[in-house]
């Protein structure tokens, strides 16, 4: 995603992910794409893509396309995920097959049916840029796959600064539609769940019942987020999720010592440092196994963690990415009974891909948990930029 590496506010917006930050936010893009019919029967046919990526490394890729006859569907396919609405045909790649180096090809195939006419269809495009066999630094930001059903309605106020938003998003972001590792991302991949694990980056003990207290705040705060998807209990345009399950899978610590307790609850990893900071093993952590194989994990993948929550003392502001948040440990233990912890709640908003906002304002003077400092709790906004994405990602789900 992107990095600011500097203080601003209350918040430092920390990298998303070691690969993406090599990435120029604005990267050249460009693609070939070969579309063939490999076989073809009565009712059904196969269909072959490959796609030449024709600039910068790509981690991570969707490729869209319309069939241009309304009877082609596609019922399965191989090589990617593949999902249809309407005529327009979305794969996002496999586990596997997410990076493109320059001029790397990538073979993708279907099965579809047909009935009447069989055209080929006349556009693709490789996250958002269409395909027209060269390579070009857009001046103009990409498009998303739309969706042909949007309940989009947000207050009539908040419309254009949410375009807005989302319109500085894709022009600041460099790959905003190919990461694959959003706080969505990890949900869907845990159907509807997710693990932790605590970085205790302080000398202070800890009981048993502040462990629980942490992960009971935790577990409430979350769910703030999470409730934001959902209309009188329903999930907004399909998500499925109502109460989102966090569970603490392991504590961090210098020394086995400072945890006060001797039951056998959560996975504790001693002195195991990084970042000069205690971590939970790698071989366990979603960032460092965005494939989802944890057969390194002891316990293996019902210990997995896909977020941190990494306290550090004497710690100011916060941090947050797809690898979860840090904030300050005495911060969070004086807040552990507040209605709104609400560094943790920022942070936990970049995890789901919500920007900072240190430099422009979208809604002057009305204030919002995104914009540090300027609101305590999840606003209207935050809700409907939070759906925003969701919206703009669902696709790549099949949901
Ligand atoms: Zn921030």
């Amino acid at each position: 995603m992107k990095r600011r590496l500097v203080w601003i506010g209350a918040c430092l917006m920390a990298a998303f992910s070691t690969v993406a930050v090599l990435q120029s936010a604005y990267a050249a893009t460009g693609c070939r794409v070969e579309y063939s019919v490999t076989n073809q029967w009565s009712t059904g046919f196969q269909g072959s893509i490959t796609v030449t990526n024709l600039g910068d490394p790509i981690n991570g890729w969707t490729l869209t396309f319309a069939f241009p006859d309304a009877n082609q569907k596609v019922t399965q396919g191989w090589n990617a995920g593949w999902s249809q609405s309407g005529a327009t045909v979305t794969a996002t790649n496999a586990g596997w097959n997410g990076t493109l180096a320059p001029s790397a090809s990538v073979n993708v195939g279907f099965t579809g049916t047909w009935s009447g006419a069989n055209p080929s269809p006349a556009s693709f495009a490789l996250n958002g840029t269409t395909c027209n066999g060269t390579a070009a630094t857009p001046s103009a930001s990409p498009s998303s796959p739309a969706p042909t059903t949007d309940p989009w309605s947000p207050p009539s106020d908040l419309a254009g600064p949410l375009d807005r938003v989302w319109a500085h998003q894709e022009e600041t972001y460099s790959n905003l539609y190919g990461f694959r590792n959003y706080g969505w991302d990890q949900l869907v991949a845990n159907s509807g769940t997710v693990n932790y694990c605590v970085r205790w980056d302080s000398t202070a003990h800890v009981t048993a019942a502040q462990r629980d207290a942490v992960h009971a705040t935790l577990q409430r705060q979350y769910q703030k987020w999470m409730d934001q998807m959902l209309d009188n209990g329903q999930g907004w345009n399909g998500w499925p999720y109502r109460q989102v399950p966090v569970k603490v899978v392991g504590w961090a610590v210098r020394d086995r010592a400072q945890l006060e307790w001797t039951d056998a609850s959560v996975d504790v990893y001693v002195n195991n440092i990084r970042e000069n900071a205690p971590q939970c093993g790698e071989p366990c952590g979603r960032f460092f196994h965005q494939d989802g194989n944890y057969s390194g994990c002891p316990g293996g993948a019902a210990h997995h963690y896909d977020q941190s929550l990494w306290l550090t003392a004497g710690f100011q502001g916060g941090a947050g990415g797809d690898w979860g948040q840090r904030i300050g440990s005495e911060y969070y233990m004086s807040n552990l009974s507040a209605e709104n912890v609400h560094i943790l709640l920022h942070e936990i908003g970049h995890t789901y891909g919500l920007d900072d906002f240190y430099d422009w304002d979208p809604t002057p003077g009305r204030g919002f948990i995104m914009k540090a400092g300027s609101a305590t709790q999840i606003t209207e906004f935050d809700k409907w930029m939070l759906r925003d994405f969701w919206r703009h990602l669902k696709s790549r789900y099949g949901l």
